[in-house]
């Protein structure tokens, strides 16, 4: 996945100081792969590696972020560019009733779409009205009814038994029918092929024509991969659309379809879909879907506080230490107090990507717990923080005794550090971390 490549990669710009051209070109090439492999179109891998090189080349080096954690920042945040920055509304009319149509393949999720934008436009205070200009398949338009069934809201359909009704029609008069019972907001269901296909487009076209929708939405399902580009290309000549709506993202699809169809429409993602239920509906994050691609977890959140909290000499100092395996208590206390500033301890290390095997670990480590902990090291002499080799059984006891607790528990941390310090010396590896690698340090 590209979050194994990526992680890869990373790994080998650990202990650099710098972000070198070399450097650059060889996570370039890696990351480019990797968005192939997440189905995403090749001219927009192209554009968008482009961008990247060319910022990083130009980045001042950071002081709070090593390179690895530069590069990530970079990738990060030209992704949630090219997916459109912050979310746009839908543009509605100054005078009502506002149109709506949606346009797509069949199967995108265009039926259930109408439900769910329906739903979520009532709680928004909006009274909608659905209409249904799908004639093409026979159950299209009791599938529309019991949609809007569901989400409370009335549906115009074309009387039964007049043979198959004109689509074009049926919208006219749909929205006849919203402004006569002064409903707001009509959204107009369509036909859709499995192909892409001329009558289709011109069905839509006409639509298009007849009842001038302030927003057509293009419905795109992201499992669709690299076809998104010939899709989204066709219907934006064909019927033109001024948003797109993704769909089927509770899939394991890497979202690699949003930003192909973003990039070369250049129309805005509004809405994501994310399951078959009315409910499984929100604004479209690009953010979100950044990190999706990226699939980095919540490493990016971890990013930013970093480079908040930490103050840098510091903080490559200590990692250092920590690469090497030559971490004392003190630095850890001192490193506990910095982490805590960040936020509770297991949401922290929760975000780091392979922190998953560390699930056991996490589950042990409650704020009462480190304030024990705390209580421990504060008990200790200097040269006990220094060397924790040296805290034989009477230095235990009086460490104990001294900061109240139990032996057992001054044994407890004392063994918890070497393991930790083990650990952190293989973590500060695969996080790119200066002076890790762990066996190799
Ligand atoms: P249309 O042909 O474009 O109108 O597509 P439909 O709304 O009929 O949806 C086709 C199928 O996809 C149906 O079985 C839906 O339940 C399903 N579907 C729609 N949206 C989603 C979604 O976001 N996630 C999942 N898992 N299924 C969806
Ligand atoms: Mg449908």
């Amino acid at each position: 996945t590209l979050s194994d490549r990526l992680t890869s990669v990373l790994q080998n710009l650990r202990g650099k100081g710098r972000l070198s051209e070399a450097d650059i070109d060889a996570t370039a090439r890696e990351i480019r792969v990797a968005l192939l492999e997440a189905d995403v179109a090749l001219p927009v891998v192209r554009t968008f590696i482009a961008k990247v090189k060319e910022r990083a080349k130009g980045a001042e080096v950071s002081q709070a972020l090593n390179p690895a954690q530069q590069v990530v920042k970079i990738v990060n945040e030209e992704l949630v560019g090219i997916l459109g920055g912050e979310t746009r509304r839908l543009n509605l009319a100054k005078n009502p009733p506002s149109v709506i149509m949606l346009a797509g393949l069949q199967g995108a999720g265009k039926t259930t779409l109408a439900g769910k934008l329906a739903k979520w436009l009532k709680g928004q205070g909006h009274t909608p009205i659905l209409v249904a200009c799908d004639l093409q398949r026979p159950n299209a338009v009791t599938q529309l009814q019991v949609v809007g069934q569901r989400a409370g809201v009335p549906v115009f359909a074309p009387e039964p038994g007049n043979g198959v009704g004109d689509p074009v029609d049926v919208a006219r008069k749909g929205i006849e029918e919203a402004r006569r019972a002064q409903h707001d907001i009509v959204v107009v269901d369509t036909a859709g092929r499995l192909g892409v296909d001329e009558e289709m487009m011109r069905q839509a076209a006409d639509i298009r024509a007849a009842v001038q929708p302030d927003e057509v939405l293009f419905v795109v399902d992201a499992m669709i991969g690299q076809d998104a580009v010939n899709t989204a290309t066709a219907f934006a000549e064909g019927v033109g659309f001024t948003g797109v709506v993704l769909t089927k993202l509770d899939g394991d699809a890497r979202g690699g379809a949003a930003l192909s169809v973003r990039e070369v429409t250049g129309q805005p993602i509004l809405f994501a879909s994310n399951g078959e239920k009315l409910e499984d509906f929100d604004v479209f994050h690009p953010d979100r879907m950044a990190s999706r691609i990226l699939g980095m977890g919540d490493m990016l959140t971890l990013i930013e506080q970093a480079e908040q909290a930490f103050d840098a000499d510091q903080a490559e100092a200590a990692a250092i230490k920590m690469g090497s395996g030559q971490l004392t208590l003190e630095d850890f206390l001192e490193q506990m107090l910095a982490l805590r500033k960040m936020g509770p301890i297991a949401n922290l290390l929760g975000m780091l990507p392979g922190a998953g095997q560390m699930k056991d670990q996490l589950a042990n480590l409650d704020e009462k717990h480190l304030d024990r902990v705390q209580a421990i090291i504060r008990g200790m002499t200097p040269a006990e923080r220094d060397d924790p080799k040296i805290i034989n059984a009477s230095r235990r006891l009086r460490i104990a005794n001294g900061s109240g607790v139990r032996v057992s528990d001054v044994n407890d941390l004392v063994n918890r550090f070497f393991e930790a310090r083990k650990m952190m010396s293989q973590m500060a590896g695969r996080f790119g971390l200066p002076g890790g690698g762990g066996k190799n340090t």
